[in-house]
């Protein structure tokens, strides 16, 4: 089925609904009379290439009208791309944040990082993801 964008003098922008040919003129919300603002722009062949997921929230959106209803519904999340001005903000948030508590404790970014270091060093040996150091003691006399 054709995707079509509508506007309805009562519902306003229904952009992407699916829509029949017959019934394109026919307001998907309220099956008033609507316009139409595009012709068809793309087939549900194409919409589902437009699949979108995140794996921070876990979610799925196979239209791009159904992420719209999603993110409308949660009015608290917003999408940041890579590099914009939310997303360089909220990085030096959560730097600022992390300055702060290792100031708090007396430690410095390096000794944070070798303890994350050490710490994921001994997961991926507990986890027999890595080899085990092994010394040899060339100098032990016979
Ligand atoms: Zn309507």
């Amino acid at each position: 089925m054709p995707w079509y964008h509508q506007k309805c003098d009562t519902c306003g922008d229904l952009p992407d609904v699916p829509r029949s040919v017959e019934q394109y003129k026919v307001c998907f919300e309220c099956g008033g009379p609507c316009e139409v603002v595009i012709y068809p722009t793309r087939t549900v062949g194409i919409v589902f290439s437009n699949a979108e997921e995140s794996k921070q929230l876990g979610t799925r959106w196979e239209t791009n009208q159904q992420k719209r209803d999603w993110m409308k519904a949660h009015p608290n999340v917003v999408e940041m791309s890579k590099g914009d001005a939310n997303d360089r903000k909220f990085n030096q948030r959560i730097k600022n944040q992390m300055h702060d508590s290792l100031k708090k404790q007396g430690l410095t970014l390096n000794q944070l990082k070798k303890a994350q270091r050490d710490d994921t060093r001994r997961m991926d040996l507990a986890k027999g993801k890595a080899e085990k150091k092994i010394v040899l003691d060339t100098a032990t006399p016979k």
